[in-house]
């Protein structure tokens, strides 16, 4: 049963929309109408790219291809051999392996992206430029010389598996292997493309705007699918997985959706009370009021002042201020002797400086 490969002839990949076929399919049939493309392939190219487009923008008949390799049922019937043969279909062969006789997916890529502490909290959206195999243009992703179209492969008539059947001991053995003659494409290229050697792609560069949610944390990963390397000779696209890495805040840290601070604020504010300035995301400096008789360790909740979650809009988290009382390390005279008459108001035994007891062994003598 020979197939084509409706979505490589649209060069769409197999779970391309109906939007994206239409698109396609209206692309191509510009390009290859025989009204105007004056190439001696273009009549056949052009049937071929009508021929796909009827199967699969309709749903049926898409489906049907998808499940048996051919939108006619009358065919498929045909095409099975009997009960092994949809056994094999539908659990083994074809449809398990899932690439055989169809060009092999492309391979995912990783790009590393770098951003601000505040454009992982707000969002953004960043352009980005990477190399990347994609469809040939010269041929449409076929590998095939223009005015030429791969081949069902004579060696697997294009199953892109060969069967060996060996009689053992135990009974039958039906050993199934890739074809060794197209390497499980199912479709052999004779005269290959010379702007890709008959590889369907080629390397160029892409620009993309990327999308960055509100949230968004280091180590997160936004798949982009259909972004990634496209396959040999017309194969699906893998996915592209964008790796994002955040700079560090100068001042604020962050663990999830929560946002913290370290205020250091001295003897005299936490006894007295006072106001600081703490600063927030995407928004002013905040004035947060330190109560009079502030203990060191004292939390201070800036609600929704955090991170938004990145399931559940509108809902975020807060901005802890968390409050330490600095010690003074080093006096000045003034400092000490406003400390020393504070001790002496508070009835507090304090060392003189030397490390001794001074008031205690004034009082004592
Ligand atoms: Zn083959
Ligand atoms: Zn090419």
């Amino acid at each position: 049963m020979a197939t084509i490969d409706y979505y490589a002839v649209l060069g769409v990949e197999r779970a391309a929309s109906d939007a994206d076929i239409k698109k396609s399919f209206r692309r191509l049939a510009q390009q290859w109408h025989p009204d105007v493309n004056k190439d001696a392939a273009a009549p056949e190219r052009f049937k071929e790219i009508n021929e796909a487009y009827q199967v699969l923008s309709d749903p049926e008949r898409r489906q049907r291809y998808d499940l048996f390799g051919t939108a006619d049922l009358g065919d498929a019937a045909a095409g099975f051999g009997g009960f092994a043969d949809i056994f094999d279909a539908f659990f083994g062969g074809n449809a398990a392996t899932g690439r055989r006789g169809r060009p092999a997916g492309g391979a995912d890529l990783r790009y590393d992206l770098r951003i601000s502490f505040e454009d992982a909290i707000l969002g953004t959206e960043q352009e980005i430029e990477f190399p990347v195999l994609g469809r040939c243009d010269t041929c449409a992703g076929t590998g095939a010389k223009v005015g030429t179209s791969p081949t069902t492969c004579p060696q697997c008539n294009g199953r892109g598996e060969v069967r060996q059947v060996r009689q053992t001991m135990l009974g039958q053995m039906v050993n199934v292997a890739a074809c060794p003659r197209c390497k499980g494409d199912g479709t052999i290229v004779e005269t290959p493309c010379p702007t890709c050697h008959g590889e369907g792609r080629t390397e160029r560069k892409r620009t993309l705007r990327v999308t960055i949610p509100p949230g968004i944390d280091e180590g997160h990963q936004i798949r982009i699918s259909n972004e990634g390397e496209v396959g040999r000779r017309g194969g699906p696209a893998g996915s592209l997985y964008v790796a994002v890495h955040v700079a560090p805040h100068p001042e604020l840290r962050r663990e999830g959706t929560e946002l913290i601070y370290d205020a250091r604020i001295g003897l005299a504010q936490a006894a007295l009370g006072t106001r600081i300035g703490v600063p927030t995301i995407g928004g002013d400096e905040e004035v947060v009021e330190i109560k009079p008789g502030t203990q060191p360790g004292t939390e201070i909740r800036l609600r929704g002042k955090g991170v938004p979650h990145l399931r559940r809009s509108g809902v975020r988290g807060d901005l802890h201020v968390l409050v330490d009382v600095e010690v003074p390390a080093r006096l000045s005279k003034a400092q000490r002797e406003a400390l020393e008459a504070y001790a002496e108001a508070s009835d507090e035994p304090v060392s003189d400086g030397s490390g001794l007891l001074g008031r205690v062994r004034e009082k004592l003598g």
